[in-house]
């Protein structure tokens, strides 16, 4: 879609519903979004009902931006005012609405983000408690708070991998860190690593159950600290405006640091609205 293009979605919520409207069902026919059946009978008030399932829907039923509460219009604004890497709080000014349901529409979108990257299932399994009959979709839980998961962090030919090393805590970088001489570098709440296999080096947002006074005077920067790496030089400055990071929401923002340095000679509005189209993953 051409810049042109998406910046008259901006003006009127009629626009911006039809365009929306029509993603969601590529163009073509509405269908059951439960059960898939293509029959389908017409409601008043633009709603539908499948009777092989008798699931009764509208056209955002059970799809990302049926999460929050925004309109079309106010959806297809926030995605450009994300694009523009704004927080929450001018989010929140700019569009005239609540601190609150700016957090949790951005929130949202970061959800649509990390649920199309192809290791989202980790991400958005049972455990992380996504559940459609809510009207909020918390972010990713895990089992306990010293489970702190570890990302590897490889670039290849200007693409940025963000993988979860599996079999890996917050706690085995300390160790590898004592007894193999990785080397490590805090930021905040996060702790990154040197080289680390395949990877460029390893990441992890942790709790207080780090032991972070380990590092303290240490000198030895990991490599990816050299400047010469593109993610990084990218990610670094990004993530240490993310104030108050936790290890329960760091999935959302290390994937969509993942997704916007992938795209980052792309306008990325029509991808996010693109993105908020579609199903919310349900449970296996
Ligand atoms: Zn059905």
């Amino acid at each position: 879609m051409a810049e042109q293009d998406f910046d008259t979605l901006t003006q009127g919520e009629q626009n911006a519903s039809d365009h929306v409207r029509s993603l969601c069902w590529d163009g073509g026919r509405p269908f059951c979004p439960k059960c898939r059946g293509a029959k389908i009978y017409h409601l008043s008030e633009q709603r539908y009902r499948c009777p092989h399932c008798t699931y009764t829907f509208h056209d955002f039923s059970r799809r990302w931006l049926n999460v929050g509460g925004l309109s079309p219009g106010q959806w297809v604004m926030l995605c450009g005012h994300f694009a523009e890497e704004l927080t929450a709080n001018q989010m929140s000014q700019t569009m005239e609405i609540s601190y609150n349901t700016a957090y949790k529409a951005m929130t949202t979108l970061r959800l649509a983000i990390l649920s199309q990257a192809l290791d989202s299932r980790q991400f958005l399994g049972r455990d992380a408690e996504i559940d459609l009959g809510v009207e909020y979709v918390p972010p990713p839980r895990y089992k306990s708070a010293i489970n702190v998961p570890v990302f590897g962090i490889l670039e290849r030919l200007g693409l940025v991998f963000i993988d979860l090393v599996p079999g890996l805590q917050g706690e085995t970088l300390f160790h590898f860190h004592i007894n193999f001489h990785l080397r490590l570098a805090r930021m905040g709440k996060l702790v990154y690593s040197d080289r680390y296999k395949q990877y460029d080096a390893m990441i992890a947002c942790g709790d207080n159950s780090l032991p972070y006074h380990i590092l303290h005077g240490r000198k030895e920067a990991p490599s990816i600290d050299s400047g010469r790496h593109g993610f990084w030089s990218y990610a670094r400055k990004r993530l240490q405006r993310y104030s108050g990071i936790t290890p329960r929401r760091f999935p959302l923002y290390i994937k969509e640091l993942e997704f916007r340095y992938n795209h980052r000679q792309e306008d990325i509005r029509p991808v996010l609205l693109e993105l908020l189209c579609r199903f919310v993953p349900t449970l296996t």
